[in-house]
């Protein structure tokens, strides 16, 4: 009796030390799991050339990609072999911001690839798949693109090359971003010598909305304009008597066809986007001031945002500048250039108050199961331009669209705050930038902001105008 008890106790025993030591290993295997799926660094995953990419992608389906209003711009399925592939719904529309999967990564694709090949769902159904083979399902991105705003961006654009930009000034999101020329996703690998080959150099991967360098021709006068207040401590008193042309030194600067614009004010002045007027205007600001003027507008600095990689805007006099060139770049002429998202980003500004917001793509991350894993907060940037002024840059960006410039564009019921460009890019004065900034408001108070170049195509109020309408009679519609 008592030698069968102590024979048991000693199994029992060995029971539990056994039972302990299996607890203890799946405990650790538990353990591995969670912080293998919480903590592995983000740099294995971002460089595609690592071997562990492929092994995170061999237990999970990369997540998708999808618009503000759930439509799908990447996604995974599976080809006629059953091998994984990613597709790109709708070819071009989307290319130049989420980018593609195949010869290495850009865009979205790449800067969130760490997250699409993460899965949130629950641990349990992941240890389940995990022991039956099964790959689990990435988390998706959420952007801020709205679908129909996009499209007709990308149709508006048409044929042009040029870039579109759309805002929404009080969060920062990006609504709609088009660049052209554009690529396939799809077709990336198989086109891909086509696309780098150097002796066509039409940058196709280049994003001209964020990456772009124009010269903002009459655009530009917003800036100008906000010098010359700022010099004059808010007071907008300001007469010019317009013949057509006004001679700097050894140049003549012409307004359009010569126009005579006659006696004006400053709210003249700008809707009529009077060169002689801006010109005679420019060469009498104090340079440093108007230095400042561009600087404090983000000219010659990284520009605030959450995207990627963004292109400095140059704004390039100093004290020793010819004043025939100040007078050309006071009209947006000369070496000053800027990206259409910069272009974007001020007239946003300008819409919410002064204030600008860091512009974004990326809203959320969500898992399959819906749980909300990371959202994007909208992020203030401070105050660009002051009430006052934005009050006045407001009255004249109207007279633009009811009796200025732009007064032949139908924007249908929006009251819409713009100005048009026209920007001479080569010596040639007939080869010209069609530019149209601004934005659009409804009787609710909803706004958005938007940049318009349309390569070579002529005149602000022609081209860019009318597209811009088109890109806000899609997004106002809803
Ligand atoms: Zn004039």
């Amino acid at each position: 009796m008592t030698r069968n008890n102590s024979h048991k106790n000693s199994i029992r025993k060995e029971i539990y030390v056994i039972a302990g030591i299996f607890a203890i290993v799946f405990l650790g295997m538990i353990f591995y799991l969670i912080s293998f799926l919480k903590n592995d660094s983000k740099e294995f995953i971002y460089n595609s050339y690592n071997a562990r990419f492929s092994v995170f992608a061999d237990d999970v389906t990369r997540g998708n990609i999808y618009t503000e209003d759930g439509h799908v711009m990447a996604k995974t399925t599976k080809d006629d072999e059953g091998k994984e592939v990613r597709v790109y719904p709708d070819e071009r529309l989307f290319c130049h911001s989420v980018g593609y999967v195949g010869k290495g990564m850009a865009g979205l694709e790449a800067r969130y690839s760490f997250d699409l090949l993460k899965s949130h769902i629950t641990l349990k159904d992941q240890i389940n798949n995990s022991l039956t083979g099964v790959k689990s399902q990435g988390d998706s991105l959420y952007t801020t693109f709205d679908y129909d705003t996009q499209k007709a961006a990308f149709e508006g654009l048409g044929l042009f090359d040029g870039a579109v930009i759309a805002i929404e000034p009080d969060t920062g999101k990006i609504i709609s971003m088009v660049s052209k020329p554009d690529y396939n996703p799809n077709t990336i690998a198989e086109y891909w010598d086509d696309i780098n080959d150097e002796e066509n150099n039409s940058s196709v991967l280049l994003n001209r909305a964020t990456n772009g360098s124009y010269p903002p021709g009459s655009t530009f006068k917003i800036i100008t304009t906000l010098a010359y207040l700022r010099e004059h401590s808010g007071d907008p008193s300001f007469s010019f008597d317009c013949k057509g042309s006004i001679d700097v030194s050894d140049y003549t600067i012409h307004c359009s066809s010569n126009k005579k614009h006659g006696s004006e004010d400053l709210l003249k002045a700008f809707s009529n986007s009077c060169n002689s007027a801006y010109a005679y205007m420019g060469i009498n600001l104090d340079r440093d001031k108007f230095i400042k003027t561009a600087e404090d507008l983000l000219f010659n600095k990284e520009l605030p945002t959450l995207l990627d990689s963004t292109k400095k805007s140059a704004f390039k006099i100093d004290g020793d500048t010819k004043e025939s060139i100040v007078a050309q770049t006071a009209i947006g002429q000369g070496a000053t250039s800027v990206s259409p998202l910069h272009m974007a980003m001020i007239v946003s500004a300008i819409a919410n108050d002064g204030i600008i917001m860091e512009p974004y793509i990326a809203d959320k991350i969500i898992s399959e199961d819906g749980e909300i894993v990371s959202q994007t907060e909208p992020v203030s940037f401070g105050r660009l331009i002051s009430q006052s002024e934005v009050d006045l840059l407001n009255d004249y960006m109207e007279a633009v669209v009811m009796d200025g410039t732009a007064d032949s564009v139908d924007f249908g019921d929006l009251k819409v705050y713009g100005k048009t460009g026209t920007a001479e890019y080569s010596n040639n004065k007939k080869l010209t930038h069609s530019w149209f900034v601004g934005y659009a408001t409804d009787n609710n108070g909803k706004k958005l902001a938007i940049a318009v170049i349309m390569e070579g195509a002529g005149y602000g109020s022609k081209y860019a105008a009318p597209l811009a309408a088109k890109v806000f009679n899609a997004y106002f519609e809803k």
